[in-house]
């Protein structure tokens, strides 16, 4: 059984896609895509050999050799320009998926929608979408397993742009989508967030309390090495 974060990232796979999930581990995703949609095709990219394996594994299991392709490279390096018009990173930080995209920005211009799943640093991939004329066009945010997980769904050259400058880093923070709509699971993400900045200010305010002091008794020993000096 897939699980809910990754059966909410299928949902955004438009029908009959051909796409590219890179990153995929066991290859579960493109796999659980192309059971239930026929016309399905899929590239499943690994940049490491364990999971490379893992996903042949289960693409032989599932016996679904001739639509999903599994290929051993670093990021958008296993697609060529126009193979695929909608990808997929999911389930890494959002820092390593903005690079990803970064990098492989040259094989992204027959790419219409890009689902993009950071487990945090979710403001790096919408700049970065921002930044790269992707509109983000739904959002979504769950808690599985005790962890809570955004979903990006963006759209190339999209109509609706939902970005206000006046808003802009606010809505990279938080999620254009997300903030309008402010569900039960947002809020529990944000009060947890708000703790942990709580707490971060505190250490860095002791921190700076310490390094005072410190400079306090540096000055002081300087003013008598001056006077010994004298
Ligand atoms: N996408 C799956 C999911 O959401 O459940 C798997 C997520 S798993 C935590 C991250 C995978 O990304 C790992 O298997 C790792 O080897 C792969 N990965 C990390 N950097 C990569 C890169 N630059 N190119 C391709 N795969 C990468």
């Amino acid at each position: 059984k897939l699980s809910e974060r990754l059966s909410t990232v299928a949902t955004f796979i438009t029908e009959g896609a051909v796409f590219a999930d890179i990153g995929s581990d066991h290859a579960y995703l493109p796999c659980y895509v192309c059971l239930y949609d026929s016309k399905a095709h899929a590239i499943a990219g690994e940049v490491k050999e364990g999971p490379f394996k893992s996903a042949i594994e289960t693409v032989n299991k599932y016996d679904l050799s001739s639509r999903v392709q599994v290929r051993l490279g670093d990021g958008l390096h296993v697609i060529q320009d126009r193979e695929v018009n909608l990808l997929v990173v999911a389930g890494m930080g959002g820092t390593l998926i903005r690079s990803i995209l970064e990098e492989g920005k040259d094989r992204l211009c027959g790419v219409q929608r890009i689902i993009a799943q950071p487990n945090v640093n979710e403001r790096n991939v919408r700049k970065w979408l921002y930044e790269n004329n992707y509109t983000i066009t739904c959002e979504e945010i769950l808690e599985e397993n005790g962890h809570i997980y955004e979903i990006i769904v963006a759209d190339r050259n999209a109509a609706r742009s939902p970005y206000k400058m006046d808003l802009l880093q606010k809505q990279l923070l938080f999620g254009p989508l997300l903030l309008e709509h402010k569900t039960e699971t947002f809020i529990k993400k944000w009060k947890n967030e708000l703790s942990k900045r709580i707490r971060v200010i505190d250490e860095m305010k002791k921190a700076r309390e310490q390094n005072q002091n410190k400079i306090s008794e540096f000055e002081k020993e300087l003013s008598w090495v001056q006077e010994v000096l004298k």
